[in-house]
Order: C-alpha cells, then structure tokens, then sequence
C-alpha cells in the first residue's frame, strides 16, 4: 500500500490528535497547544562579496508561550520552508515539557545552503537576521533563544550573542539571549556530547526496567546488548561511545558510504580515525562490509540507534527490522506506517521527542549559567574537595587504614562544570523516562510510547494553559 503523504506540520498535528484521545483537555485547551502563537517570515537584502544584493527568506516561529522565554534553535538550508520551521517549533514545546526544561518551543530557519556562501557573507546574513529578530522583539534571554541546528553552530552562535549585545548595551543578561556558544562566549562544557549522552541515559533506564526487558526477552542493563548505530556524526558517535563505554558492544555502524560489521563490537573513535584517513569506514580492520548500508537497519540487534535523518524506516522496511528496542537519537527516523508496524510486532520505539533532548536540556543550563553570571562548580568545588578530603583523614584516623591514591582522587573529587552538566542531564533523562512509562504503563489502550510522550507534553502544557487561565 502506498504511504500517505502527510506535510511535517501535519504530521506532528497526526500523532498530536492521536495522544490528545487520552487526555481529558478541553477542545480549546488542546487547540491551543497545538497551535502556532507567533510566525514570523520576513525578507532582507545582503551585499555578497561580489556586490551582488540577494534578498533573503528567513523565520522564526514562536509555537507556545505558555512558559517564557522560546526555545529551538536555527536551521541553515535550501528546504526551509513555513510549514517545516512550524512543525519543528511544535515538537520543541513538546520536548521541553517532556524533560521539564521550562521554555515554550521556538524555531529559525533561513533558507540558504551555506555551503554557498563565504564565511564573512554567513556573518552578514547571521548578523542581519539577528537585527531582524531584535526590531520585532522576537529574541532576548527572557523571549526567545535561538540555538543551533542543520547548517549553524557555535560560531553562528557567537555572531547572534554578540550582534544582540551591541543592539542591546548594558542589558546585563545579553549572553542569555542564544545557547549553543563557544565556551570563551558563555557557552557551557558538556555541550557537544550532549545529545548522544541523553540518548543513552535513557536508552540505560529503559533496560534497566525489568517488567520492560522481560516483556521483549531480554535482560536487564546496557552490559553485553549488541548494538547497532546509523551515523557516525555528533549524535551517532557519541551515542556509540557511551554505549561501548557501559560494556555494551556496537556490531555495527552505518555511515553515507556504507556499513561495517564485526561480532566483537567497534571501538568508535578507532573507526572515526580510520575514516578521517581513508576517506570511509569500508575496509575498518576486524570488520567486513555489508553491500547496502541500509542493510545494517535490518540486522539481528538488541538495540537499534538511527542516528541520521529522517524517514529511514518506513512502511517498507519495518517489516525486516529486527531490533528489539529502537532509540530515536535522529529527529524523525521512523515513518507513521513503521510505527504502526512496530506497534504490531511488540518492538519498543523509545521516541525522538524525548529521547534526544540531551541539547536542548543542556542548552538550559546554558541559559542559566548565563543568568547567573558564574561557571558551575566555581563556588563549591574547592569546598567539597576540603571538606571530603576532611571526612576522609577521620574515616582514616579511627580506621587506622589509608585509602590508595586512586581512589582517594575519586572521593575528595569535588564537581567541575561537566560534572554538574552530566548529572543535570542524567536526572532529566531518568526522571523522563520514568514519567512516561509510568503513564504508558497506567493506561494500556495507549498504543506506543511515543503516544505515551505526547500525552505527557500535552497533560503538562495543558496543565500550564489552565492554570494560567486565559488573559481576557
Ligand atoms: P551530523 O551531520 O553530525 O551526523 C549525521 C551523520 O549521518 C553524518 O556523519 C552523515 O554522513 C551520516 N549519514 C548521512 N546519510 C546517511 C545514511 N544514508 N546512512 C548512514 N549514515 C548517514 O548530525 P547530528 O548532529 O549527529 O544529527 C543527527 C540527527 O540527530 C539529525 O536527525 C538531527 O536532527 C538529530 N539531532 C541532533 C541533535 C544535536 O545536538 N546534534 C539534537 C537533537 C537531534
């Protein structure tokens, strides 16, 4: 049967209205939520270095206010698109209700490919939507905060903070006003990792659910699954390094140019070398390739991480994957059509919406370290370091025994920035997890958890929009 076509914005209204059912919201609550409070599309002339003037297409789209500032990050491409920028928006208000970072969601877009341009005509652009975005009130640490995404980065980043910044003089809290930023700029350790550290807590409190694990005939913990990943990017190579670290093993990794496999597992930073040198992971020694790299897909696994686009199981394909759990690290890698496939066969989806949060939860902590003026663990790393090392001479002292060096430099150890940021996101990734399958688990008619996941973010938004009742 051919798949039905839906555009991204309906497609997120689909699966809205099928969590909606299992809530109890007013119709106008629930209108509400789903809607798009603010979309912003403008037009502006930049001078290119040959002197040429373009006229450029950009957004921002401001999906919920119900908690303030907006957040979603900034997206650099050819298919930008309204409908696209909306959608994308309105799972950003879902993710941040669902790990409890306490924004409405926000999306940019500009509609270039920025391979296209010099860095400095980047910087323009960058810049000039940024002045854009100031004039209509449309950024600021307490309205709205862009941050990365496709096409943009930390250097885009600093060109936003600082452009706002000079707009805005003495306004104390500028740095607030973007996440995403080089450290040197505000930004806060940790970032980078983020999403595939996310995606692996909770990958990790799933298995760690015994009900859960019996259910699909495994055991419990991360130890000894097989894993499979798609993409060796930010998302996939973290999200393999974390698994591999947890005594997991990676048997096999896709990648653009193909697929590897090797039974033993795949150390990721080995292969990412030897694709740096040879240009490809085909021919990664221990491995041996497989003759489509979709194929890696459909490979007899315990865990199965799509970590690079969207769409790339559908109706077609879902049939022959054989993964028991499969961990949304990709925005949108499972089509409607597999979901229901999925639902069918008793495969756990554990969904994009949450389950790659870990930016958008760190950018929070971005923000706050940006309001507060001063890096985690500054004030209280030196304390906790004496005062442990204190404990410690006494544990000493009435034991008669010394701890080894090594593990004295484990307890007195007191917590840096990453320290903090890892626990932060530990936390939100456990508490998460719990609150949905508690829900999932509470109402059986529920089909998948990714239903389960918009039930949460709506009963959550809901509860916001109700509470703050409706200004006259
Ligand atoms: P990335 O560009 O760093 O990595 C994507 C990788 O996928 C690239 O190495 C690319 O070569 C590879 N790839 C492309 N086509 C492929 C194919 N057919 N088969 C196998 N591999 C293929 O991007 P990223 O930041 O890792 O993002 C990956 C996904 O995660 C995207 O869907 C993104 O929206 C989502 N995501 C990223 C973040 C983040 O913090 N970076 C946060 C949330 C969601």
């Amino acid at each position: 049967m051919p798949e039905q076509h839906y555009s991204f914005f309906q497609s997120v209204t689909r699966s809205f209205d099928k969590a909606a059912k299992f809530t109890k919201w007013d119709p106008g609550i629930l209108e509400q939520i789903k809607a798009c409070n603010a979309v912003y599309q403008m037009r502006f002339p930049v001078k290119m270095n040959d002197g040429r003037i373009e006229v450029i297409e950009a957004y921002r789209v401001q999906h919920s206010q119900h908690k303030t500032p907006c957040k979603g990050g900034i997206r650099f491409s050819d298919e930008v698109n309204q409908d696209e920028v909306m959608a994308l928006a309105a799972l950003m208000t879902y993710k941040c209700a669902i790990v409890n970072v306490p924004f409405g969601g926000g999306k940019g877009g500009i509609k270039i490919n920025p391979k296209n341009y010099a860095p400095y005509e980047l910087e323009k652009i960058t810049r000039r939507y940024t002045a854009e975005l100031v004039k209509k009130n449309f950024i600021g640490p307490g309205i709205d905060v862009p941050a990365p995404d496709y096409g943009t980065g930390a250097r885009e980043m600093a060109w936003i903070v600082d452009t706002y910044a000079s707009l805005k003089p003495g306004e104390i809290d500028a740095a607030g006003c973007v996440t995403g930023k080089p450290v040197s700029q505000g930004g806060v350790r940790g970032r980078t990792e983020a999403t595939g550290l996310g995606v692996f807590y909770g990958i990790r409190e799933v298995c760690d659910m015994k009900d859960v694990m019996d259910k699909l005939g495994l055991s419990t913990g991360i130890a000894g699954k097989r894993v499979v990943v798609q993409g060796l990017g930010n998302v996939g190579y973290h999200s393999a390094k974390f698994f591999r670290e947890a005594g997991a093993k990676v048997i096999a990794i896709a990648e653009y140019e193909g697929a590897i496999v090797n039974e033993e597992g795949i150390n990721e930073e080995d292969l990412f070398q030897f694709r740096k040198s040879t240009g490809s992971i085909v021919g990664f020694p221990g491995s041996t390739a497989l003759s489509k790299n979709s194929d890696a897909l459909e490979l007899e696994c315990d865990i199965l991480i799509p970590a690079a686009l969207e769409n790339v199981i559908n109706g077609e394909n879902a049939p022959r994957v054989k993964a028991k759990i499969i961990g949304e690290a990709a925005n949108g890698p499972l089509t409607p059509e597999a979901d229901d496939v999925f639902a069918q066969k008793g495969t756990l989806v554990v969904p994009d919406m949450y389950l790659n949060a870990g930016g958008v939860t760190v950018s929070y902590f971005e923000w706050l370290k940006n309001l507060s003026h001063v890096r985690y663990g500054r004030m209280e790393k030196r304390f906790t370091e004496n005062m442990n090392n204190t404990l410690l001479g006494q544990v000493e002292t009435m034991t008669g025994k010394t701890v080894g060096s090594k593990e004295r430099a484990i307890i007195v150890h007191g917590p840096d920035e990453v320290d903090l940021v890892y626990s932060g996101l530990e936390e939100t990734m456990i508490t998460a997890t719990r609150e949905i399958m508690d829900l999932w688990k509470s109402n059986p008619d529920i089909p998948d958890m990714r239903t389960a996941a918009y039930v949460v973010a709506i009963n959550k938004v809901g509860t916001s929009y109700a509470e703050l009742g409706i200004f006259p």
